[in-house]
This record gives structure tokens, sequence and C-alpha cells, in this order.
């Protein structure tokens, strides 16, 4: 029997392999450059304003690879609180709420990054600092259910719309 000599003989395979590089790649980068990550919004609240950790909770943060793509101090008024807390406006703590979150300015984040939304709300740890776990922010540096540090999107809905509520788009880096 003569030998079935291969039509993919090696040589195509590198003609091939070079073509797809010169072809393709590019395209693909291309899409990959234009595909937006996701963003996600952390307000750093006044009890963290207060006490001085505002590097130490970004330092985590860009420890985690994520980018601050905007950033600015606020003084929050109530019309833009009742806008943000609106799920909580009819829980017995909610004028609480109001006076801390209005007792000293905030620092608002827009930080961006792959999967950003919910590693983030990983990192911060669950709402009642005394129950979050050490190693997460809230774990370490907050105080109870109120002072909990910081604020963060928790979900892409969410995160869309508190970009817009926080951030004028010429405000962000692309
Ligand atoms: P999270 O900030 O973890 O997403 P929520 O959206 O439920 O939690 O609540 C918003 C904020 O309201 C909390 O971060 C906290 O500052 C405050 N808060 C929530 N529950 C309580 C509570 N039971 N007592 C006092 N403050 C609370």
């Amino acid at each position: 029997m003569p030998a079935v000599i291969p039509e993919r003989s090696f040589a195509n395979y590198w003609k091939e392999k070079s073509r797809w590089k010169k072809d393709f790649c590019p395209q693909v980068k291309a899409l990959s450059f234009n595909f937006p990550m996701e963003k996600t919004v952390v307000l750093l609240k006044p009890d963290c304003v207060q006490k001085g950790l505002m590097g130490e909770v970004i330092k985590r943060f860009e420890g985690e690879g994520f980018l601050v793509k905007g950033c600015k101090m606020m003084q929050l008024d109530e019309a833009l609180l009742r806008d943000h807390y609106a799920h909580l406006a009819d829980l017995p703590f909610f004028p609480e709420i109001l006076g801390f979150m209005q007792s000293a300015p905030i620092m608002a984040l827009a930080l961006e990054g792959d999967e950003v939304i919910q590693k983030v709300r990983d990192l911060i740890g669950p709402t009642d600092s005394t129950k979050a776990d050490p190693g997460t922010v809230r774990g370490d540096l907050g105080e109870d259910k109120m002072r909990n540090v910081v604020h963060a999107s928790d979900s892409a809905a969410s995160a869309q719309a508190e970009l817009n509520r926080f951030f004028d788009p010429s405000e962000l880096l692309q």
C-alpha cells in the first residue's frame, strides 16, 4: 500500500497558522479592546473618611487588580440619599441612615475589572460588620450594621443606576 500523503502537511500547518495570526488576531484583539469591562460603585462612608481609612480600603481593591476609573469627595444631600436608599425608606432606622450618611463627606469610587460587582461585594462582607469575616473590609474595619465603612453596588442594574447617580460621564476615565 503506498503511503497516504496527508493533505494538511506540516508546511501547510505553519502557513495556515501564520495566516490565522495575520488575518484574525488583530480582529480578536480589537474586539477585546472594545469590549467594556464591568464597573461598580463604591462609597467610602463617613465613618471610613473620619477614621482616615480611605487609603487602606482603596489599597485592598487595587490589590485585587481593580482599576479606579472615577473618584470624588462628596457631601451627600437628603434628596440623593432618599433616591439611593429608596429600598429602605419604610424601615424604622431610615432617619438614622439619612443622618449618618450626611454626618461627614463620603468618597465615591467607580471601580472597573473582571466580575468587579460580585468580587467587591465578597471583599466587603455582609451588612452587619459584627458578623463579617476577618479579612473582609467590614469585618476588619466596621463597627456595626450602620457604621460599616463602605457601600458597594449589588447587581449590574444597581451599578449602572449608581454610576449615573454619583458620576457625570465626563468624570469617568475610559
Ligand atoms: P448593604 O449596604 O450591605 O447593601 P442594605 O442595602 O440592606 O445593605 O442597607 C444599606 C445600609 O443601611 C447599610 O449598609 C447600613 O449602613 C444601613 N443598615 C442596613 N440595615 C441596618 C440596620 N438593621 N440598622 C442600622 N442600619 C442599617
